[in-house]
This record gives C-alpha cells, sequence and structure tokens, in this order.
C-alpha cells in the first residue's frame, strides 16, 4: 500500500508504509451487528471475514480512506452516491446512506478540500441535501461549486434506465473525478435485477447506478463501496461470499431467481453493521492519516445529521418513520460510536506517553 500524504502510517526509521493497530479496532466497532433477527442477522462477521481476506487481510475502513488519500488533492472533484429505498411507504428513501455520505463530504472537504458531488435520484435529493448542510457542507450547482470551492454540489440521476449509460459518461466528461464512492446504494445481481436485502425486487422509482461505476473503472477513477447486507454496490468483490453467507443471497424472493448478491465491484469493499458506520470509519482512519484528531465530526453534529435527514423525509428503513433511529438501531447509538471513534483518533494521534504513575 503506497500512502503519499500519511503523518502516521509511514515507519520513521524505514519509510516504509503501514497500518497502525488502531485501525483494525476501527473497522471492529464499525462491524458490531445489532440487528433484529427477524431480519438476516449474525450475518456482519462473515461479511467482513471474506471482504477483508480478499482485501490481502487489510483493514478495509483503512484501506479505503488510505486509497482516497492517495489518490485525490485539494480541489479535486469526489462523486459520492447514495439513495436506497422509494415507494409509497419511503417515498424519499432511508438514512442508513445520506447521513454517511454527508459525512464523507464533510471528512473530503474539510479534511482534503476535495469538492463532492453528491448523486442520487430525484426522489432522494431532499434527504441528501438536508444532510449534507447539516454536516456543514452546502451543496450549490456543479458550476459554483467547481468553480468557487464552496461546498459541494448535488447531481440527480434521470429517472430512465435507457439514459444512465449515456449520462454516466457526460457525468464523468464533466466532472473528471479523482474518487468515486457508492454508500447504500444498491447494485444489481448477476441478472441486473437490483435487489433489497431480503430478496425482494421491483422498486418504483429506482435505476440502476452500476453503469456509473463501469464507467468510473474504464477510466481508472478510483472507487469505494460502503455497504451492511451484500446488494450494495462494492460487494462485487465477494459476490459468491455473499451467495454463500445471506439466506437470500444465492436465491431472491423474486420472479428472476438468481439472489440479491450484487455483481458490481468497486476497487475497496467496506463492510459495515450499518453503512452509515462505514463512513463514519473512514472519516476516523482519513483523520490518523491526516494526523488531524479534530476532523471526526462531533456527536453533537452527528445528532444533527441524523436528525436533519429524518425530517427531511430520509425514514429509518424499518418501520418507514422519523423515529430517531438508523436501521433498527437508536440514533444515541449512532452519536455514541461517532464520539467513540473520535476519542480512539485523538488518543492515537496523542504525543505518546504513560502519564505519571505507569
Ligand atoms: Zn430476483
Amino acid at each position: 500500500m503506497t500512502v503519499a500524504k500519511d503523518p502516521v502510517a509511514v515507519d520513521e526509521a524505514t519509510g516504509d508504509a503501514r497500518v497502525p493497530a488502531m485501525a483494525d479496532y476501527i473497522d471492529r466497532l464499525i462491524t458490531v451487528e445489532m440487528r433484529n433477527r427477524g431480519m438476516p442477522a449474525g450475518k456482519i462477521i462473515p461479511l467482513y471475514e471474506a471482504a477483508r481476506a480478499e482485501a490481502g487481510d487489510q483493514p478495509l475502513a483503512y484501506l479505503a480512506a488510505s486509497g482516497l488519500l492517495a489518490r485525490t488533492r485539494r480541489h479535486d472533484t469526489v462523486i459520492i452516491v447514495t439513495g436506497a429505498g422509494s415507494g409509497p411507504l419511503i417515498p424519499k428513501g432511508e438514512n442508513d446512506g445520506p447521513v454517511g455520505a454527508a459525512v464523507l463530504a464533510r471528512a473530503l472537504y474539510w479534511g482534503i478540500g476535495c469538492t463532492p458531488v453528491l448523486v442520487c435520484e430525484q426522489h432522494h435529493a431532499e434527504p441528501v441535501l438536508a444532510s449534507c448542510e447539516a454536516a456543514g457542507v452546502e451543496l450549490r450547482t456543479v458550476d459554483l461549486a467547481t468553480s468557487t470551492h464552496a461546498g459541494g454540489a448535488l447531481v440527480t440521476a434521470p429517472a430512465d434506465q435507457q439514459e444512465i449509460p449515456a449520462w454516466s459518461e457526460a457525468l464523468l466528461d464533466r466532472l473528471q473525478p479523482a474518487a468515486i464512492i457508492a454508500i447504500e446504494r444498491l447494485g444489481p445481481n448477476s441478472k441486473g435485477i437490483v435487489h433489497g436485502a431480503t430478496g425482494l425486487a421491483g422498486w418504483d422509482p429506482l435505476v440502476d447506478l452500476a453503469p456509473l461505476f463501469a464507467a468510473a473503472a474504464e477510466r481508472g477513477v478510483f472507487s469505494v463501496g460502503i455497504g451492511d447486507a451484500g446488494n450494495e454496490i462494492g460487494f462485487g468483490r465477494i459476490a459468491d461470499d455473499v451467495r454463500r453467507i445471506q439466506p437470500h443471497g444465492g436465491i431472491c424472493q423474486c420472479e428472476c431467481g438468481a439472489g440479491m448478491a450484487t455483481v458490481t465491484a468497486t476497487d475497496v469493499l467496506v463492510v459495515a453493521a450499518v453503512s452509515n458506520w462505514g463512513a463514519y470509519g473512514i472519516e476516523a482512519c482519513l483523520g490518523l492519516l491526516l494526523g488531524k484528531d479534530d476532523l471526526q465530526h462531533t456527536p453533537r453534529e452527528a445528532e444533527r445529521i441524523i436528525l436533519r435527514c429524518l425530517e427531511a423525509g430520509g425514514l429509518e428503513a424499518m418501520f418507514c418513520t422519523q423515529r430517531y433511529f438508523v436501521d433498527g438501531i437508536a440514533g444515541e447509538s449512532s452519536v455514541s460510536l461517532v464520539q467513540l471513534l473520535r476519542e480512539m483518533v485523538r488518543i492515537y494521534l496523542e504525543t505518546p506517553d504513560a502519564g505519571v504513575i505507569h
């Protein structure tokens, strides 16, 4: 692993890259599963272990952070794609995804100076906008954001699937992104059908944005995928494992019969118990790599982002309400996780000191 701008992970004696031990603990924290037993439960550790093995036994959030840091510079554009859920019960989508996308936009903007461009479907736009605003990243037009570097931008995808490939090429031509990230963005299975975590399909509206990732890969754009089930863009790296591990990975509940495991891969896959937590983990690793103990957003900001997302219509996806929950887990738990990650980074970056009685 080559890490160019890394004050922490370069061995001072040899100049070689090394991974701080804290990176393993960050992965551990963001993969602590708490999922209702009516859902596919007990799956995060097997998915994580499969992804980690496939990645050469590297800690995944750190791999994503170091990859982003090595490939992006100040004023580079980074695309962040999110948005899951549609239809009458959850018309503007869920709050897992937009919250993490906003946190990543914040970290890339305030940490590196990148211009984040959020990409989602039109019906997901309001929660994405609200989350980013709450995170301290105003979203403006692409022209204004890329010319002034004041905040980021929001781009919505066409509703017609036929238009997605040409739109993807045009977007990449226009933005020339240094990296592209998918968080809780569902990808297609081997038959090109997008499924939910339990193998259901047929949402409307829903476009498949995998062609954007295929076009980015052809151009050599570094990509990261973050998910918590195996149907999200990125899990194509371990599609066979998802089919083996998830009850509906290989056999879905729709007529296609090919399972919910996506075949869309990214350069780095980050598995987390909640997709937003994957973003929190990458943010923590960026803080480690940049040597910034204040990069991680605060618990107070974490609460604000989740609440603003909910109020804008990004619902918790278990019962489709504005209850202060994310993926069936109380909002306070996400906020507490942010506090723990922030503290881990702060302590790691302290001047080595055993105190006065050790
Ligand atoms: Zn199916």
